[in-house]
């Protein structure tokens, strides 16, 4: 195991300092315009290169590969990465559960200074990294800025969440006894994040388990390797241990699923969509030959969200929040609205103020820091485009509805909204994945919040309103993990916001609160009979 090169520990005193979300980029600054700038070209002069996997510190090359490209010029490759397949799951865990025995007795302290050191290196590497984002999965500048801006905080939160629960609790003290409670670390997990948040999810669920002193097998989204291995460089750079983390760029049906099958796998971090987390549920569930624990997941999976528009509300605001959701990464998140739940006595108002923002939304590569660009990949713009001659069917089309053609051949759609949708529709109850809105005309209020809960997801929601009464009813009746009032839907900020869903949205792990790394731990109680020992 390479030693750890840690400076004096930090972390002692971290945690005086309140943790503050890391500041978004002003790119109309024209300082940080030229930067990101300077970033894309000196980016587009790195692409293409290939990326080892790594596992145990060894640095693997294989013969078939994983080729990463730019969804608005899918020419362009990003990063050619080496493959893990099925035969590698068994190295990869052994590696993880050889430097578990060591990661797992190294002081919190210097665990927590890791990742503290991992902030830094990416705070200085803001741009740069921004530009990989930029053009491995098609987020536009502001996009790609909160993406790391939550790297950081996911790093920085969670370094000062394992110091505090690291801490020996102190339970209720028996008489006769000295009572302790310590939170201990599992063993090796799975760690199998999504595209869409690359870095912050990726390397949020990987910090969050190696700070507890667990060890990983990190598989990636094969949509966005190169991010990962951008993550991977950093690590190594600031001497992470070997083993500690393994990366393993492989396919999810292949590599993913034996990972999560492996024997030795303790948990299993997940983030995607509902099909892929119930099936890693099950397999989790099937106890394995020289299996001796239940293995634990934590799976955060889809969403279908709703905003609520009432009467009273400002319309311009409600009209602003839900675009904003609707459409901010091509509605490729998992907080994204894709329903709109609108009062009849607004609902035309509603719709033509609506159709008239859409229509100032441009598209194009997000290189130049277009609002919009295309969508992940060639399978989700077939997919999208299946939507859009369902909803075409289920309501009526107010704007968009169509691929747009562009020479690169970028995967791009137009921001579609569909009007007069039933509630029970395709569109009303399916997650897409992609730029499309649906409005819903309610009735009352009462039916509304009907409307929303009438899916089996419960990821996020808003309300628009200026009733009090209403909020109310909806913090008790809106079944939701992140539940927002006069704002949008999307955008949770780690401490304020800890993110996780309900029913088919996943387990609630709230990601970025203060109960996320228990899930990474287990409790251990220890009762001493006072008087026992001579100290
Ligand atoms: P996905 O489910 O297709 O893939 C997610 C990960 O699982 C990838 O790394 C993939 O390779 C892997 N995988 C695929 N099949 C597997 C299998 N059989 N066994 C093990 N691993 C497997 O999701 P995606 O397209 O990458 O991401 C989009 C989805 O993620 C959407 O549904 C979105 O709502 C959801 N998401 C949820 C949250 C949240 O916090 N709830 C956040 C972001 C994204």
């Amino acid at each position: 195991m390479a030693t750890l090169n840690i400076t004096p520990s930090s972390a002692s005193t971290v945690l005086s300092t309140p943790f503050v979300n890391e500041a978004f980029v002003d790119f109309t600054d024209a300082g940080n315009k030229r930067a990101m700038e300077e970033a894309l070209a000196t980016v587009a002069n790195s692409l293409g290169r290939e990326y080892d996997i790594i596992i145990g510190g060894k640095h693997l090359q294989t013969a078939k590969k994983i080729v990463s490209t730019n969804p608005a010029r899918p020419e362009q490759v990003i990063g050619i990465h080496q493959h893990a397949g099925v035969e590698h799951v068994d190295e990869a865990v052994k590696a993880a559960q050889a430097a578990f025995a060591t990661w797992s007795k190294t002081p919190v302290e210097q665990r927590v200074d890791l990742l503290f050191r991992a902030a830094d290196v990416i705070r200085e590497r803001k741009f740069e990294l921004c530009a990989w984002l930029t053009y491995e999965v098609g987020k536009n500048w502001a996009e790609s800025d909160a993406d790391v801006a939550e790297t950081i905080d996911f790093l920085e939160f969670y370094g000062r969440e394992a110091l505090r629960i690291q801490q020996v609790q102190p339970p209720i003290q028996f008489p006769g006894e000295r009572n302790q409670l310590r939170y201990i670390p599992l063993g090796v997990g799975a760690v199998i994040p999504p595209w869409n948040f690359p870095f912050a999810i990726m390397a949020g669920m990987t910090a969050a388990a190696i700070v507890c002193g667990n060890t990983v097998v990190l598989k990636p989204s094969v949509d966005s390797p190169t991010i990962a291995s951008k993550f991977m460089e950093i690590m190594e750079e600031i001497g992470l241990p070997d083993g500690v983390i393994n990366l393993c760029q492989g396919e999810g049906p292949e590599f993913g699923s034996a990972l999560v099958a492996h024997p030795q796998t303790r948990f299993i971090a997940f983030t995607g969509s509902k099909a892929v987390g119930l099936d890693i549920h099950e397999r989790a569930a099937k106890t394995q030959p020289g299996q001796i624990f239940i293995k634990r997941t934590i799976l955060e999976m889809g969403g279908k969200d709703a905003i609520l528009v009432e009467p009273d509300s400002d319309l311009d605001a409600a009209v602003e929040g839900v675009v904003l959701s609707a459409f901010g990464f091509n509605g490729q998140k998992c907080s994204a609205c894709s329903r709109a739940i609108v009062n009849e006595s607004i609902y035309d108002a509603f719709c033509d103020k609506l159709v008239a923002r859409v229509a100032r939304i441009k598209t194009g590569d997000p290189v130049e820091n277009v609002y919009t660009g295309p969508v992940i990949s060639e399978r989700s713009y077939r997919k999208v485009l299946d939507y859009l001659k369902i909803g075409k069917e289920e309501g009526r089309l107010l704007i968009g509805g169509d691929a747009i053609e562009t020479e690169s051949g970028g995967y791009y759609i137009a921001p579609t909204v569909i009007a007069d949708v039933a509630p029970t529709a395709r569109i009303v109850l399916e997650e897409i994945f992609g730029p499309v809105l649906a409005i819903i005309k309610s009735r009352s209020f009462d039916e509304s919040l009907a409307i929303a809960n009438n899916t089996e997801y419960g990821l996020t929601g808003a309300v628009y309103t200026t009733s009090r009464e209403k909020l109310t009813r909806a913090a008790e009746e809106f079944h939701v993990g992140n539940l927002y009032f006069n704002r949008k839907c999307t955008g949770a900020m780690v401490g304020a916001h800890p993110f996780g869903g309900f029913n088919m949205s996943g387990t609630d792990s709230k990601a970025g609160g203060p109960d996320y790394l228990l899930l990474f731990t287990q409790a251990k109680s220890v009762a001493e009979k006072l008087g026992t020992v001579s100290e």
